[in-house]
């Protein structure tokens, strides 16, 4: 189902709608291949009238699967809109088109949604490409190297202060 809206059930006052829509109904196409689109998006909006347009308020979720820029490690991205509103005119150039009083609202819940995908998707922030997997073991064995010098270190110099 889209997310279609009569807006005649407007004239009695806000109107919630909640519900998701299918990554076949979003018919998203992501640009990058990093990040794939293959969950649904939930949406929890109250939509009503103000003046010549329609208000929606509410929020947007929706889940992707990304890969890591750098290191190529697969991570899941939340995107989430919280808070997030846009009016639609009901007249004039840009208004939404009506079929039998009732606008689809999926192009507009689709369009802010996918600019809030990550144009650089990173598994985590500052993320130094290095596979983890793979390298993980060997850096803590390096630090413990190099504590034990500076542990040595301290040692001899605390002997030296003794002024045997
Ligand atoms: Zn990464």
């Amino acid at each position: 189902m889209p997310l279609l809206l009569n807006i005649e059930t407007l004239a009695n006052g806000p109107v919630q709608l909640k519900g998701e829509l299918s990554p076949e109904e979003l018919g998203m196409e992501t640009l990058d291949e990093l990040v794939e689109a293959d969950e649904p998006l939930d949406y929890d909006l109250t939509v009503e009238r103000a003046g010549d347009n329609i208000l929606l308020q509410g929020q947007i979720t929706m889940r992707l699967q990304c890969e890591c820029a750098r290191c190529l490690r697969a991570f899941e991205h939340r995107v989430e809109l919280q808070g997030w509103s846009c009016l639609l005119p009901l007249n004039g150039d840009e208004k939404i088109e009506l079929i039998n009083n009732s606008g689809d609202l999926t192009p507009y819940l689709r369009e802010d949604t996918f600019l809030a995908f990550p144009q650089h998707p990173l598994c985590e922030p500052g993320c130094d490409g290095s596979p983890k997997l793979a390298w993980g073991e060997s850096k803590p064995l390096k630090i413990t190297e190099a504590s034990g010098k500076t542990n040595e270190a301290s040692v001899w110099s605390k002997l030296d202060n003794l002024n045997l």
